[in-house]
């Protein structure tokens, strides 16, 4: 099937050369009439086996053929008829009918490419028609018309033949334009129609002179076998399809063919004067004008191509520039191109002798923006933030967006009068005001850091990690959110960052231990429980208490990791024990420091669960202490707290009295238990007494048990007792100790009983 299209060019070929040997008469006729039917049939097969996507402008191609065959039979008839032989005969009609039917077939063709406009293409198609019209005019139409017998509708007749194989051939070149090669199909039909247009030109020619001659004949045959070869080539699906090559590029062989057709008029023009070959001057004349328009057309295609081409190439320019140096979401400038600008800051001052500036902000709660309402308003709360930045900083400064949550604002010639803290105090007023979401008013926290350049000397990428190595720091440091820069900040930090890794490494190579101090029953001495404390033994440092870590590791979600694993030792540690010595032990309790981080991600839930799941101790032996300043900081915590006494595990808030808790507020706190802290406890200040007096009775009223920590001396103790706490904590009554066998919970009852 694959080689139909050569077995049917190879047989058919043959049968010309075999109707050649014939002699005149029914049998050549038929014979005739067969090769021109055999192309009928060719294009219907081959659009039933290659199924183009478009097969109407096949089956019109076919229906021209067939009209071309019709034709055939009635000049055959003419031929043999005994009247005398006319022009324009009854065949004329057929033939001249199929040029329209193959012209819209090929004209469907072109349309089915679905090429975007291609007037270019249009146009060099245009071109090379109008050198072939030219050429025809030339040496054929013109002539017949001079010298023939042909006037009227005769000549119009003669004359339609080649001007409208002129049309089908324009047309194949121009669905050429769309396409990347010559494929087989199209250089067959190409053949075709040039093969019909030679023997067409030649009839006409002919007209009026000698008649038929055999190389018309072969001619006019070849060309149905060709269009019937070029249906049953596989190729011929692939006509209408669109190239994926810009198919108005300038190529050489384009350029080839367009200058030789541009030359033509000059040719025949200096073959007409040098060679003496008669050409008609107003021939000439009208096609060097026609030629000259449609290379016009051509250049202003050209044009419009460039000028398209250029704006393109802007647009894309101007697009690679803006994603180059600014932010997406806020559409200020970026980090890349913020540096550049401290750059050239820099650079100016040392010049001019002047300092500048760099404050870098960092916003936070846009995570949970993100988290509650979406990517969208996240974005959309930085960029509102953006644009208040801008309307706050004076007109010279450039204000960047350098990450996900942060900005600079370069202020460039610091002058004597220039108040950085202000100017930071001003801006970070501008971040904090409550932005709209969804009509609900929300507050974002801000913190500024501040870097000077000491002399131009200074390296951009330095000034910024100073600006924002201070505003990171700006949080804890309680000075309105704004930190300066200096030195020691940098070291404070370079230190900070040691910890920080060395402490990660602790965890995960067993350098932690948990302490345990004893908490007892006031009055009575008994042992209540005790409080679990982290201790860290750093290599070439010793013991390292918690507050020169915690505080750190409360700076990322490392606190959370360092809590779990406490909570995890010490609430194994007691049902060890309690296993151990049920009798003494199933009463006591385990407290355990919680962080406020853990409790505003809110996965402190599922580790009690998990805890108290694995340890399988009870949830009344564990306490979770809560430092006081938590209810104030996170806003989840109340809810986290609740949830937490809900698994039967109680809250005790910690060092009380150094937050904002009024007595009043009591009642409505979810806990079970306050922590009255050391400094009350061992304060010796007027009305030192009094104060501890009246926590413990509004603390009592509102059902919570009082603890009293920090009690180092035994009139301590007694105050407490006289007080009626409930329990008490402290170097007095038994020092935090590691749960060696040696130090197991009698053992340590009796320590602290002995006191
Ligand atoms: P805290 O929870 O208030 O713990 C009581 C602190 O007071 C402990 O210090 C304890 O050793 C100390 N202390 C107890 N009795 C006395 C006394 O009579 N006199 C004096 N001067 N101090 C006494 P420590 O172990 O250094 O812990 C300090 C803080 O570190 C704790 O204060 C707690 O806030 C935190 N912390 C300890 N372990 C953890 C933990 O595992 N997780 C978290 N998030 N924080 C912890
Ligand atoms: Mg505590
Ligand atoms: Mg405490």
């Amino acid at each position: 099937m694959a080689r139909l299209w050569q077995a049917y060019a190879v047989a058919f070929f043959a049968l010309i050369a075999v109707y050649f040997l014939l002699p005149d008469g029914l049998v050549a006729d038929i014979g005739y009439l067969v090769i021109g039917l055999s192309c009928v049939v060719a294009i219907l097969a081959g659009v039933a086996i290659h199924r183009p996507t478009s097969p109407t402008p096949w089956y019109l191609m076919a229906a021209g053929q067939a009209a071309w065959v019709v034709g055939d039979a009635f000049y055959t008839v003419e031929q043999h008829s005994s009247d005398p032989v006319t022009f324009p005969a009854l065949s004329d009609v057929p033939y001249l009918a199929s040029y329209p039917l193959a012209a819209v077939g090929v004209l469907l063709l072109i349309r089915a490419q679905h090429r975007p406009r291609d007037l270019a293409g249009l146009v060099d198609s245009l071109i090379v028609a109008a050198g072939i019209g030219l050429l025809s005019w030339a040496f054929i139409a013109h002539p017949i018309l001079e010298h023939s017998a042909l006037t009227g509708l005769d000549s119009i007749v003669a004359l339609a033949y080649p001007a409208g194989d002129i049309l089908i051939l324009a047309l194949l070149l121009r669905l050429m334009t769309g396409q990347s090669s010559w494929t087989p199909s199209f250089r067959l039909l190409v053949a075709a129609v040039l093969s019909i247009l030679a023997a067409d030109t030649g009839f006409v020619s002919a007209l009026g002179e000698s008649s038929y001659t055999p190389w018309l004949g072969f001619l006019w045959l070849a060309s149905y076998v060709l269009w019937g070869t070029a249906a049953l080539h596989p190729d011929m699906m692939n006509l209408a399809v669109p190239s994926l090559r810009t198919p108005t590029a300038f190529s050489g062989r384009r350029m080839i063919v367009l200058s030789a057709v541009m030359m033509l008029p000059v040719v025949l023009f200096l073959a007409h004067e040098a060679l003496g070959l008669h050409v008609h001057m107003g021939t000439l004349v009208i096609g060097a004008a026609v030629l000259s328009w449609l290379v016009m057309a051509r250049m202003a295609c050209a044009i419009r191509e460039i000028r398209l081409t250029t704006r393109q190439r802007d647009e894309l320019h101007e697009d690679l520039f803006r994603r180059a140096t600014q932010d997406e979401v806020t559409s200020l400038v970026n980090r890349p191109s913020f540096v550049r600008f401290i750059g050239s800051a820099l650079e100016r001052g040392v010049r001019d002798e002047e300092k500048s500036a760099l404050i870098v902000i960092e916003v936070s709660g846009t995570g949970e923006v993100a988290q509650r309402h979406g990517h969208f308003y996240r974005d959309a709360v930085l960029s509102e933030i953006a644009r208040r930045l801008e309307g706050a900083v004076e007109r010279d400064d450039c204000v960047a967006c350098i990450g996900p949550h942060q900005f600079g604002i370069l202020i460039d010639r610091l002058g004597p009068e220039t108040d950085l803290a202000r100017s930071a105090q001003h801006l970070l007023a501008a971040c904090r005001t409550a932005v709209s979401i969804n009509g609900q008013p929300t507050s974002l926290s801000a913190y500024a850091g501040v870097a000077v350049s000491a002399d131009g000397s200074t390296d951009p990428e330095v000034l910024l990690r100073d600006a924002t190595l201070a505003a990171a720091s700006a949080r804890p440091s309680g000075h309105g959110g704004v930190e300066f820069f200096d030195a020691s900040l940098r070291d404070e930090l370079t230190q900070r960052n040691e910890i920080e890794a060395g402490l990660r490494e602790a965890l995960r190579t067993g350098q932690l231990e948990v302490y345990y101090q004893p908490i007892l029953a006031v009055g009575a001495v008994v042992l209540n429980g005790y409080e679990a404390l982290v201790r860290w033994n750093r290599p070439g440092h010793g013991l390292v208490p918690p507050d020169s870590f915690i505080p750190i590791a409360e700076k990322s979600d490392l606190i959370c990791e360092l809590d779990r694993w406490v909570l995890r030792q010490a609430t194994g540690q007691l049902a060890a024990w309690t296993r151990a010595d049920p009798l003494r032990c199933v009463a006591l309790t385990v407290s355990v420091n919680v962080s406020g981080r853990n409790l505003a991600t809110g996965s402190i839930v599922d580790d009690v669960i998990e805890a108290l799941r694995v340890t399988g101790l009870e949830p009344a032996q564990l306490t979770l202490e809560i430092t006081e300043t938590v209810l104030v900081d996170v806003p989840r915590a109340t809810a986290q707290m609740s949830a937490l006494r809900r698994l039967g595990v109680s809250i005790s808030i910690d060092d009380f009295g150094t937050g904002y808790t009024s007595i009043g507020q009591l009642g409505q706190l979810p806990a079970d238990a306050i922590k009255v802290d050391r400094s009350l406890v061992s304060s010796d200040k007027e009305g030192a007494r009094e104060l501890l007096t009246l926590i413990v009775q509004a603390g009592h009223a509102s059902g919570l048990l009082v603890v009293a920590e920090g009690i180092e001396r035994p009139d301590q103790l007694a105050t407490v007792t006289d007080l009626r706490y409930d329990s008490a904590q402290g170097y007095l009554l038994g020092r935090p100790q590691p749960a060696s066998d040696e130090n197991r919970p009698g053992l340590l009852l009796t320590d602290a009983q002995s006191r």
